[in-house]
């Protein structure tokens, strides 16, 4: 391979990590928004403002990219003849070194519009502006809510890649891009999960990690909708974060986590129990304080052999949940021997006596399908 041709492999290397960072870039700090900190200010202080200032750094650095490799080229001395090569080249040569004057200059020519009248037609601006609710609000208002919001430490914060992060804070779900923010208000959006993808983490191991993708639409007006993907361990803080439900349809099947699996197989495994009878009145579970007790502890599974770790009678009533006695069950075991938590054995959340899974008796009143 001849000098120049590795010379533009390696330039085209290059601008393709600067486009789309892989992750030692990140770590290594090697992205427009860390080299351009100083210039950015701080994302915390004032989110909509860096982000905008983000943007047209992104654009500009962004349009540089094929004029830089001209100007290297010329600087590594690698093409004695780059001039002639301008003049008297090919046609391509002609088209790129036109295009790569032209391009600065367009990206500054975008740049001046997004400025015109303190930021007023930017992208993100126009997006904003669509949640003013009245003429006596513009789009600045609707930043400093939603700087106010992020500033919050009760927001989360999902980094799909390099390049795309979601945010949701108490009242809005934002989605950043290289050259915008998507916004939704929470109160009048809907979010759906379209589907979930599966993917595996790496050759050596198993393990496979669960994407998301779940649309949020909003019911403004012309507030477009759009898609955020996340990694399905975040699902749940997400889901917490935000105040609507996010719709799961029947078709889009997500990898529970592991607690959840467990106290499926424990609901499943304690119903060909021995019922246990009871007319006692029952307050609520003292777990979740939500539901009726439906459970009882009593020794059932003949373990008679007086050892010190064979199960034991419980004198205690009815006082927890299947939900919540598989949640306390699972908790007790070792959490990286998975395969032997049925098999293992649990004390009583009040009493402390022992007992298996045999010995976990459902509510003769409690309905199977539960
Ligand atoms: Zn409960
Ligand atoms: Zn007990
Ligand atoms: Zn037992």
């Amino acid at each position: 391979m001849s000098d120049e041709v590795i010379f533009s492999l390696f330039y085209l290397i290059l601008s393709f990590c600067i486009v789309y960072p892989p992750v030692e870039f990140v770590s290594a700090g090697f992205t427009i928004p860390s080299l351009f900190s100083r210039v950015l200010g701080s994302e915390d202080e004032n989110f909509v403002s860096y982000h905008i200032k983000r943007t047209i750094v992104t654009l500009g650095v962004y349009s540089i990219l094929p004029l830089g490799y001209i100007i290297a080229l010329f600087a590594s001395e690698l093409f004695e003849n780059v001039s002639t090569l301008i003049v008297s080249g090919s046609l391509f040569w002609k088209i790129f070194f036109t295009t790569s004057l032209a391009l600065p200059v367009l990206a500054l020519y975008q740049i001046r519009n997004w400025m015109i009248d303190d930021f007023k037609y930017h992208p993100i601006a126009i997006n904003l502006g669509k949640f003013c609710n009245n003429n006596n609000r513009d789009w600045k208002s609707v930043a400093s809510d939603i700087n106010a919001e992020f500033r919050r430490i009760d927001k989360i914060c999902v980094r799909t890649n390099s390049l795309i992060k979601v945010i949701a804070t108490e009242n809005w779900i934002l989605k950043v891009t290289p050259f915008t923010v998507l916004t939704a208000h929470q109160s009048d959006a809907s979010l759906v999960v379209q589907k979930a993808d599966t993917h595996q983490i790496s050759l050596q191991t198993t393990s496979e990690t669960q994407y998301l993708s779940i649309e949020v639409k909003s019911g403004r007006q012309n507030v477009d909708s759009f898609v955020i993907r996340i990694n399905a361990s975040d699902f749940k803080d997400l889901e917490d974060r935000i105040a609507r439900d996010i719709t799961i349809p029947a078709n889009v099947k997500f990898h529970k986590t592991v607690m959840e699996q467990f106290v499926e197989v424990f609901k499943a495994t304690i119903k060909s129990n021995a019922r246990y009878e009871t007319t006692e009145e029952l307050d609520q579970c003292i777990g979740c304080m939500q539901t009726r007790p439906n459970v009882k502890l009593q020794k059932l599974c003949g373990d008679a052999s007086g050892r010190n770790d064979s199960c034991m009678t419980c004198y205690c009533k009815p006082m927890w949940c299947a939900d919540c006695m598989a949640k306390w069950f699972a908790s007790r075991q070792e959490s990286d021997q998975q395969s032997t938590w049925l098999s293992s054995k649990c004390t009583c959340p009040m009493c402390r006596s022992r007992f298996c899974i045999l010995d976990v008796s459902l509510l003769d009143n409690t309905d199977a399908e539960e």
